[in-house]
């Protein structure tokens, strides 16, 4: 098990599997559902696009990557209407990942890494984009989807499923590494 696999174990995620980052493809249908602007994020936060950066720019990042390790936080929910839980699991693989953030960067391998969270940037309350520059810079995450990847699959490269069955939620994020 790689140095970054054991970091993540110990966040908690209830789910993780790896595959080749060398097989990832940033791609424009994504950017173009994002533009959709369904989530209501769409040119509303510093992480997300258009601000976030260009997919072509993703896809050359990507490129330096050996490895992909996909992180999950599922939740069972009491019904399909269970948005309380929906929005605890959200929180949870949000800080999760926050937190894997940190323990790579104690390890000393940040500058080897590239970490993609899942939904946008809450680090602030109210995000600042687009009047003021973003209050941090160096913290805020990306989210797979605004760096132009379809999740679904990427966790089937990874083989493991998106989707954990009838009434859960499961939120997905990814390291790349080497
Ligand atoms: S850190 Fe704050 S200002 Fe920066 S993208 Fe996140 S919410 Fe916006």
């Amino acid at each position: 098990m790689s140095v970054i696999e054991e970091l993540a174990q110990k966040q908690g995620f209830e789910s993780m599997g790896t595959c080749s980052a060398k097989n990832l493809v940033a791609r424009d249908e994504v950017r173009a559902m994002c533009a959709a602007n369904t989530c209501q994020m769409y040119e509303h936060s510093w992480a997300c696009p258009p601000a976030c950066g260009e997919i072509a720019d993703f896809q050359r990042q990507m490129n330096e990557y050996e490895h992909c390790l996909v992180v999950q936080t599922v939740a069972e929910m009491e019904d399909d209407f269970d948005f309380e839980t929906m929005e605890e699991a959200g929180e949870r693989q949000k800080q999760r990942v926050l937190d894997l953030v940190e323990a790579i960067d104690e390890a000393g391998l940040s500058a080897e890494t590239m970490v993609l969270s899942a939904g946008t940037c809450t680090l602030c309350k109210t995000c600042t984009y687009p009047d003021a520059p973003c209050r941090f810079p160096d913290k805020r995450l990306v989210s797979m989807e605004a760096a132009g990847l379809v999740v679904s699959e990427v966790c089937m490269q990874a083989d493991i499923p998106y989707n954990h069955g009838p009434q859960t939620m499961c939120y997905s994020g990814c390291v790349l590494y080497n």
